[in-house]
């Protein structure tokens, strides 16, 4: 083929794919974790890119909101356990010692170094085998950034890796006077994730939230409720309802899957719960978290074991990976 056929057919898939599926995949799909946060200090920039290249289907981003309304992407609503803050603006700490992305502008957060990890206490990194914490240069990405690089890839390289947006704390947020789901929802929009068809997830731990976001907010993707392993979450949330045929079947009329821990599914004797398939009886898509190679739940006795008991004996959708790469070498080698 001429490499100007090549290209413009290239192009032409392209505008066609972006962003955009046909037809729901019944293939399991692995979410890289805060991206390839196994190996890059979680949701820089450079994790997500790394998970890029490794073929992860869908790529986290966890959304906090600064103090101008910018949607960053950063786990917690606090920045000193992964930033040096508390060096750089030792006066913006909160009575409680905290430091809160919502008090800093992005401009201010985006001087802060970010780097992996750590405890607050003792200053050591939480996982002491991954990247050393403290050298070369990242920062907190916004949103916004994060979905062009990963529409830029998507691009370059030719293959669509989705997202998987985590709305965090949306209750918080509002009782400091800020309406995250509305806001990130308007970015979404603009970057074309709309409806099911498109490669997106949104996913949130706060019941009356997953709600909201299908009802008042009218957002029309997909959408995942997360579960925690405790029995109660933030507002009226119930997990251990949530858990139950019942609760399952009340969610599935708004969401489309459920994302549980690991421990929910495969118990400390190695049983396999009704979980799964509780909620597949309801056509709800199971996505769990979280796998880490160097902090396996203590019931597994390897890495294999545990993709084999959540893939092929619990038949888990997807999985959420710190290290998308283990995951996917071992589906592509397992999987019949
Ligand atoms: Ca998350």
């Amino acid at each position: 083929m001429a490499r100007t056929t090549f290209f413009a057919s290239t192009i032409c898939f392209q505008l066609l794919t972006i962003n955009t599926v046909m037809a729901q995949s019944s293939e399991p799909i692995i979410i890289a974790h805060r991206g390839a946060s196994g190996y890059l200090p979680e949701h820089t920039l450079e994790a997500k890119a790394m998970a890029h290249a490794m073929d992860a289907d869908y790529i986290e981003q966890d959304v906090v909101l600064s103090k101008d309304d910018v949607p960053v992407v950063l786990h917690d609503i606090h920045v000193d356990t992964i930033s040096d803050v508390a060096t750089r603006f030792p006066d913006h700490k909160r009575a409680d010692g905290r430091y809160y992305a919502l008090d800093f502008t992005v401009v201010e957060l985006k001087q802060l170094h970010v780097c992996e990890r750590f405890n607050a206490k003792t200053g050591k990194q939480v996982f002491p085998k991954r990247f050393p914490k403290g050298i070369s240069s990242f920062q907190i990405p916004t949103l916004e950034e994060e979905l062009e690089l990963i529409a830029g890839l998507n691009q370059s390289t030719g293959r669509i890796a989705g997202i998987y947006p985590e709305i965090k704390q949306p209750a918080w947020h509002l009782k400091e006077g800020h309406d995250i789901s509305r806001i990130v929802l308007s970015i979404l929009h603009k970057h074309g994730y709309k409806t099911k068809q498109d490669r997106c997830y949104i996913q949130c731990f706060e019941h009356d939230e997953v709600i909201r976001l299908r009802n008042e907010l009218g957002w029309e993707g997909r959408l995942i409720m997360l579960m925690s392993g405790g029995t109660r979450g933030p507002g009226k949330t119930d997990f251990d309802h949530l858990r139950t045929p019942e609760g399952l079947a009340e969610l599935a009329k708004i969401a489309d899957g459920i994302g549980p821990d690991i421990g929910s599914i495969i118990t400390a004797k190695r049983e396999v719960t009704n979980l799964v398939k509780n909620a597949h009886a309801q056509k709800l898509q199971v996505h769990p978290y979280t796998l880490r190679i160097d902090e396996l739940p203590r019931f597994a006795k390897s890495t294999d074991d545990l993709l084999d008991l959540l893939f092929h004996q619990a038949h888990v959708d997807g999985l959420f990976s710190d290290f998308p790469d283990v995951a996917l070498l071992w589906l592509k080698q397992n999987t019949k």
